[in-house]
């Protein structure tokens, strides 16, 4: 038998997407399985944007492009960083990847040595500390607490920075949580970054458009001018644009961390499929009527979601400014016994119990690094919502001591 390598005996495969596809599995074995584990819009690309991917296709617009992006492409991410960002990247300073996955993990591989180390808010989208160790770094995590909305406070960033440190992972709106951090809040921040010039900031901005109520996105090299030339700035279609299939993420950032990924791409994926960049192209410039029609609804059922989450006895729920998750908190329910008799010892056993009894299946607190919690995606429809949220109900009240 082959022997694996060191670096991926490091990590697990990504717990979002495996809940996600045992509750597809379930499925299509005839269960009447409520997935709520894809962090994934449930509306279509919208027209417009699929229409160009099919004018691209018989245009003859399949050969391959440039590893990193095509020029019009970059020339669009170009002025959206400009109008959306008040950010200047030159083509020479975009990347266009697989995915916002790619492009962090392309970041990460072309930076990290042994030794260095990456701090990571808790919780945290499952894949950051993983992508760390696959690039022989060391991720550092801080834990926030439900007390501060799941933000991570000043002086927690400050006492975690070493010598060693070389990124800082932002991500606002949060996956798992759905905080956002507002200009005031991400200011204190990055005037801590200015104290220490060895810290880069990886930004991960995929929810950008996916905000709620007052709450006004902002993103830390245009909160901080000052630290414009060690941040890169991340983003991708995939959550604002419904664009999840196409894989297409993007960066601005130094040239000279741009390059380097440019390389790598080179010598492993080549070109995100070309004719997903010709769909990103008519995303970017095309109308965004969608977006504001998407949020809307999306905070219908935050709304719907945080209030039945916030009605059963035992669980709090945060009230999220973006994306569409919500991480309620489960302390209370640590320890009691479901009606056949297993024990709620953590939350992993939570979501098990929870799919085995009631049919709903959420990801589990520690796949976050914080626990005990779950995470529930509310991008699936309202009716369906519902339903899932009366299945928890019910398993939570059936809880014995
Ligand atoms: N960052 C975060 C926080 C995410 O939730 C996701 C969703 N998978 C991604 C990045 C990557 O998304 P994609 O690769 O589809 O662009
Ligand atoms: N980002 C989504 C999630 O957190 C998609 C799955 C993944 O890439 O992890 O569920």
């Amino acid at each position: 038998m082959i022997e694996l390598s060191k670096s991926v005996s490091k990590i697990n495969s990504s717990a979002t997407i495996t809940m996600s596809a045992l509750a597809n599995k379930l499925k299509s074995e005839g269960q009447d399985i409520i997935s709520l584990s894809a962090g994934e819009p449930d509306f279509g690309t919208p027209k417009h944007i699929q229409e160009a991917a099919i004018k691209a296709i018989k245009a003859g617009k399949t050969k391959y492009t440039n590893p990193d992006g095509m020029p019009e492409l970059k020339e669009a991410i170009s002025q959206k960083f400009i109008t959306e960002n008040d950010l200047k990247y030159e083509a020479t300073q975009i990347s266009v990847g697989t995915g916002g996955k790619q492009i962090l993990y392309n970041a990460l591989m072309a930076t990290l040595n042994p030794d260095d180390e990456v701090i990571i808010p808790a919780p945290y989208w499952v894949s950051y500390p993983d992508m760390v160790k696959l690039a022989g770094g060391s991720p550092k995590i801080i834990k926030t607490a439900s007390e501060n909305n799941y933000k991570l406070r000043p002086n927690d960033l400050r006492a975690s920075i070493t010598e060693k440190t070389k990124w800082l992972i932002f991500n606002s709106p949060s996956n798992p949580t759905g905080a956002g951090y507002t200009f005031k809040e991400l200011k204190k921040l990055t005037d801590v970054l200015l104290e220490f010039p060895q810290v880069h900031i990886l930004t991960d901005d995929i929810y950008e458009h996916l905000t709620f109520g007052n709450f006004k996105f902002v993103t830390p090299a245009q909160v901080e001018p000052k630290l414009y030339s060690r941040t890169l700035t991340c983003n991708g279609v995939s959550k604002g644009y419904a664009m999840t299939g196409w894989r297409i993420g993007y960066a601005g950032g130094p040239e000279k961390i741009i390059s380097a990924m440019r390389k790598i791409q080179s010598q492993s994926t080549s070109n995100p499929c070309t004719i997903s960049q010709w769909a990103a192209l008519a995303a970017l410039t095309g109308k965004k009527d969608f977006i504001l029609e998407n949020k809307i609804i999306f905070q219908e059922r935050r709304d719907l979601v945080v209030k039945k989450l916030n009605g059963i006895n035992g669980i709090s729920c945060p009230i999220p400014d973006g994306a569409f998750y919500v991480y309620p908190d489960i302390k209370q329910l640590i320890g009691k016994k479901t009606q056949s008799g297993t024990v709620i010892f953590n939350d992993e056993q939570f979501a098990l119990s929870l799919l085995e009894e009631e049919n709903v299946a959420v990801v589990f607190g520690a796949a976050f690094g914080l626990s005990p919690n779950f995470r529930i995606s509310f991008a699936t429809s309202t009716h369906e919502l519902q339903i899932a949220c009366d299945r928890i109900s019910s398993f939570c009240a059936r809880l014995t001591n």
